[in-house]
């Protein structure tokens, strides 16, 4: 495989620019208070349930790591390429199974969340980017939720056209529903079917398959802001910071490949290999569900990199299209 474009990792002060002083005073002055304490609590319940473990029931546990694969998908094959790049088309019973799951996310709305990623993709790395990884790793991973948007990424997420998402009745009902849809779908419905069908203790439920999933999904989610900007290679486009990362990708369900994803954002694998050499169970789903007929139209880039790759200086043989699924 070609991992040319030689881009080492972001330079290790960059990386720390959060512990920077006197950025952590601007960010104390800025901060946006309702959202620091949710996550605090969110957080502080997410390590409470690491005492609970030892006490759960096994059906739980499963449950968990099951729904946690489902809240994933939610955002990668829901949110992040059906809604916010348009990568593929799904049938409406598709598109409301990946709303359900994008609830459980709780990540905010798919059309706030859809707004925010492509006024990441089209001012990546600058101002307007709301999670601007030039502002050091932890802003990118997390920070840029704790603190008050800049105002250059106000006026961006006003310009850019979301009116294609309101046309989806899934968008609407979601966006309708909200905050009590997500919140009831992330924490209440776990604990409901713990407590229910195997008659665990509240706390378990909640807490286990409610808060501690609901946090992890939240950081794997965030690995592709931050880690995803910082390490790992860039061989299709050496001049830019976002990269193919495997770490990320393992967590992120096939979302690290990063550095295509910021060259072509529209391809619906995310990523320019199939899935038996990166690990991308969205591809997995979405290309299951088009052999259901229930999705259509997925983009691909190959064509699109094998004309770039044309265009470079050292560029690696030709041998990437026969390997590609
Ligand atoms: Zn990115
Ligand atoms: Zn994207």
């Amino acid at each position: 495989m070609y991992v040319g474009g030689n881009h080492a990792t972001r330079s290790f002060t960059n990386c720390l620019g959060s512990i920077n002083m006197v950025a952590w005073a601007e960010h104390y002055k800025n901060a946006n208070w309702p959202m620091v304490i949710y996550l605090g609590y969110c957080h502080a319940l997410a390590f409470l349930s690491l005492f609970y473990f030892s006490t759960a029931k096994w059906q739980t546990l499963v449950f968990t790591l099951v729904i946690s694969q489902f809240s994933g998908l939610g955002i990668t094959g829901g949110v992040h390429r059906l809604w916010a790049h348009k990568s593929y088309k799904a049938h409406g019973i598709v598109r409301f199974f990946l709303m359900l799951c994008n609830a459980m996310a709780n990540q905010g709305t798919i059309y706030h969340w859809s707004r925010d990623h492509r006024v990441h993709h089209k001012f990546s790395e600058t101002d307007a980017d709301p999670h601007n990884a030039m502002r050091g790793m932890f802003f990118a991973h997390m920070g840029w939720l704790l603190v008050k948007k800049d105002a250059k990424v106000i006026e961006a997420g006003r310009k850019i056209n979301c009116d294609d998402l309101l046309e989806d009745w899934v968008v609407v009902l979601q966006k309708k529903l909200n905050p009590w849809g997500n919140l009831f779908m992330s924490f209440m419905f776990p604990m409901l079917v713990s407590t229910y069908f195997w008659q665990e203790h509240w706390a378990h439920g909640i807490l286990i398959a409610g808060f501690f999933r609901y946090v992890f999904i939240l950081h794997c989610t965030w690995l592709v802001n931050s880690a995803a900007h910082f390490y790992g290679q860039t061989p299709y486009d050496p001049k830019i910071n976002p990269t193919e990362n495997a770490i990320v990708a393992f967590f992120a369900m096939g979302e690290g490949w990063h550095n295509w994803h910021h060259v072509f954002p529209y391809d619906y694998a995310a990523s320019e290999f199939g899935v038996a050499s990166q690990y991308n169970p969205t591809k997995l789903f979405i290309d299951g569900c088009a052999k259901l007929g229930l999705v259509t139209d997925r983009k691909r880039a190959l064509n699109a990199w094998e004309a770039k790759k044309a265009k470079m200086p050292n560029a690696p043989v030709s041998e990437l299209k026969a390997k590609s699924a």
